[in-house]
C-alpha cells in the first residue's frame, strides 16, 4: 500500500486550463472523497492519477514513486467507472479474470485471485452467470471485482454509484465502505453528491473550478468551512 500525493498539478486542454494548481497529500490506507460541481475538474485529477490523461505541470507520487512519466499499467491502481461496462458474453469469474489474462499471470494465481475478490464480495455463486442474468447491485459488485483481483496499491472510483437507484446507491455505499475497512487500500473516490461524500470519507476534497478549495474530516468541513463556497456546498441538498 501507498499513499497518493498531487503537488502543484496542472491541466490545460488547448489553451484551457481546468486544473490550476492542485496539492493534496494521502495518506496510506485513507478514503478520500473529491468532492465538487459538475465541470470542476474531478473526473479529470483522477484520470491523471491513473495516466489516463498527461498532466501539464506538476507531479504526481504513489508512494514514494513518481508515476506521472509512467504508462498507466506500470502504476499499480485499478479503477472502477461509473459506467462499470461488464463484457456481455463473459461470466461473472471471465469478466474479473480478463486483466489478469492480459497481463500473464499464470491460471492457478488468477484462479485463487477470482475466488478470494468473489468471497470478499458475496459473489462466489454467481461466478458462471452472465452480466444479464445479474441485478444492478450485483453488477457493481463484479465491477469492484474487477479492480480488487488486481490486488492494486490505490482503488480510484468515478462516480460508481450515480446510475444506481436511489435505495442501492445507499446500500452499496456501506458496501464499498467495509471493502475498505477490510482491505485497507488507499481510495480515492469522486462524487458530485455532498451526502456521498459527508458519510463515507475519511477525507473530503472539495473542488471548485480546477482549485481545492479545502480538505479536511467531514465534521471540520461542516463545522469550520473556509468560505461561503463549502458551505454553500456542504449544506445543501445534493
Ligand atoms: P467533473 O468530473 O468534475 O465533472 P471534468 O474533469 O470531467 O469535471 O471536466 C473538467 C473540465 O474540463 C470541464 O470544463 C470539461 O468540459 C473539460 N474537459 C474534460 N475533458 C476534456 C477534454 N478531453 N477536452 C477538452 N475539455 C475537457
Ligand atoms: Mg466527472
Amino acid at each position: 500500500m501507498a499513499g497518493v500525493d498531487f503537488v502543484d498539478v496542472r491541466k490545460s486542454f488547448g489553451a484551457f486550463p481546468v486544473i490550476k494548481g492542485v496539492d493534496i497529500e494521502i495518506e496510506d490506507g485513507e478514503f478520500v472523497i473529491l468532492v465538487g460541481p459538475s465541470g470542476c475538474g474531478k473526473s479529470t485529477l483522477l484520470r491523471m492519477l491513473a495516466g489516463l490523461e498527461n498532466i501539464t505541470a506538476g507531479e504526481i507520487r504513489i508512494g514514494d514513486r513518481v508515476v506521472n512519466t509512467l504508462p498507466p499499467k506500470e502504476r499499480d491502481i485499478a479503477m472502477v467507472f461509473q459506467n462499470y461496462a461488464l463484457y456481455p458474453h463473459m461470466t461473472v469469474a471471465a469478466n474479473m479474470a480478463f486483466s489478469l489474462m492480459l497481463a500473464g499471470s499464470q491460471k492457478s494465481e488468477i484462479d485463487s485471485r477470482v475466488a478470494r475478490a468473489a468471497d470478499i464480495l458475496g459473489l462466489s455463486k454467481l461466478l458462471d452467470r452472465y452480466p444479464r442474468q445479474l441485478s444492478g447491485g450485483q453488477r457493481q459488485r463484479v465491477a469492484m471485482g474487477r479492480a480488487i483481483v488486481r490486488d492494486p496499491q490505490v482503488f480510484l472510483f468515478d462516480e460508481p454509484l450515480s446510475n444506481l437507484d436511489a435505495k442501492l446507491r445507499v446500500a452499496m455505499r456501506s458496501e464499498i465502505k467495509e471493502l475498505h475497512q477490510r482491505l485497507k487500500t488507499t481510495t480515492v473516490y469522486v462524487t458530485h453528491d455532498q451526502i456521498e461524500a459527508m458519510t463515507m470519507a475519511d477525507k473530503i476534497v472539495v473542488m471548485h473550478d480546477g482549485i481545492v478549495e479545502q480538505i479536511g474530516a467531514p465534521l471540520d468541513l461542516y463545522d469550520n468551512p473556509a468560505n461561503l463556497f463549502v458551505a454553500g456546498f456542504i449544506g445543501s441538498p445534493a
